[in-house]
């Protein structure tokens, strides 16, 4: 439902060769109500003024000289499409009858003869901007509708506190990840990390330090990523790398910069410093460890195990074979 005071507020566009009726128009829509009315005796100035002013309704004469209305509603309605979204809003006035039914098939919105009743052209002026307006906020509905379901997707696939990827993107990622790199016939490897000690964090400083380390950690990884991997908060204090295409070689040394890099963190809450954290890591690649998803998330937790086991703050690489690859 559109609003009377919005419906005179919309803006109007007069277009007539001849100043007498771009007076007459102009004077009866003002008495109506109309508070935003301008007008042009110049058709080849249409075009530019719509551009500019994106009008909500254009009262356009067909007999003028340098540029006919059919000519103006054609360039109109371009403009319409490829810059406002494909809404013309022409009330053509005319006075050849025999013209009508060439508006209406070219654009026009609707037709009215000349000379018109004042009553008569006034209804259909407010029924075309009703549409008009209707159209516009149905529009601007479904773009806040759009950005709400974009919005949804991104809450589903992440993790809040640390805005990285959770656990379920994980699950949906790995098998897209598995199939590229049997296409390509190429590796990628899965990095499974833990913070060590982690507990003490939250028993010495409380809960809010760590989170705020958690969240110093979800920077670190994001940084040291490129745009093909991605970087996933897997379980409370366990986080999982994909690098996307890397080697053996390859996921060590980034393995062994960002334990280093971990271990640098120099966190502090208040003004308090929150002492460092050491972090275990297993890696697994694929197609050497595991050709699924399961298999390979499996190796690098295993390997992660192997490293807690062996003292922590250090880097394992899985020990399972997949037998399909020589
Ligand atoms: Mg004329």
């Amino acid at each position: 439902m559109v609003v009377s005071s919005t419906i005179f507020n919309a803006s109007i566009l007069i277009v007539d060769d001849v100043p007498a009726n771009v007076e007459l128009l102009e004077h009866m829509l003002q008495l109506a109500g109309y508070t935003s009315v301008s007008s042009t005796t110049d058709p080849l100035e249409v075009c530019r003024l719509h551009r500019e002013n994106q009008y909500d309704l254009i009262l356009l004469d067909l007999m003028m000289p340098g540029m006919d209305g059919f000519q103006v509603m054609e360039c109109l309605t371009k403009i319409e499409e490829d810059e406002f979204g494909g809404y013309l809003s022409a009330l053509v006035v005319t006075s050849q009858p025999e013209h009508r039914l060439r508006a209406l098939q070219l654009g026009a919105k609707d037709v009215i003869s000349k000379p018109f009743e004042t009553l008569e052209i006034l209804a259909r002026i407010r029924n075309l901007l009703e549409i008009r307006l209707l159209n516009r906020e149905a529009k601007k509905q479904s773009g806040v509708l759009e950005e709400l379901v974009v919005d949804l997707q991104k809450q589903i696939i992440t993790d809040p506190l640390t805005d990285l990827y959770n656990r379920r993107f994980l699950q949906e990622y790995l098998p897209q990840e598995i199939a590229k790199a049997k296409r390509s016939s190429s590796s990628f490897a899965v990095l499974m990390f833990d913070l060590d000690f982690f507990k003490r964090i939250n028993d010495v400083f409380g809960h809010e330090a760590g989170d705020a380390f958690l969240k110093g950690v979800a920077r670190l990884l994001q940084g040291c990523i490129r745009e093909s991997d991605i970087a996933c908060r897997y379980g409370g204090e366990e986080f999982v790398l994909v690098l996307s295409g890397a080697s053996l070689d390859g996921a060590i040394k980034k393995a062994e910069r960002i334990r280093k890099a971990v271990m640098e963190l120099d966190l502090t809450i208040r003004k308090k410093p929150l002492g460092r954290v050491s972090t275990s890591i297993g890696i697994a690649v694929y197609p050497e460890h595991g050709t699924g998803m399961e298999a390979l998330l499996r190796a690098a937790d295993e390997a992660l195990y192997e490293a807690k086991e062996n003292g922590r703050n250090r880097v394992v690489v899985s020990e399972s074979r997949n037998e399909k690859v020589k």
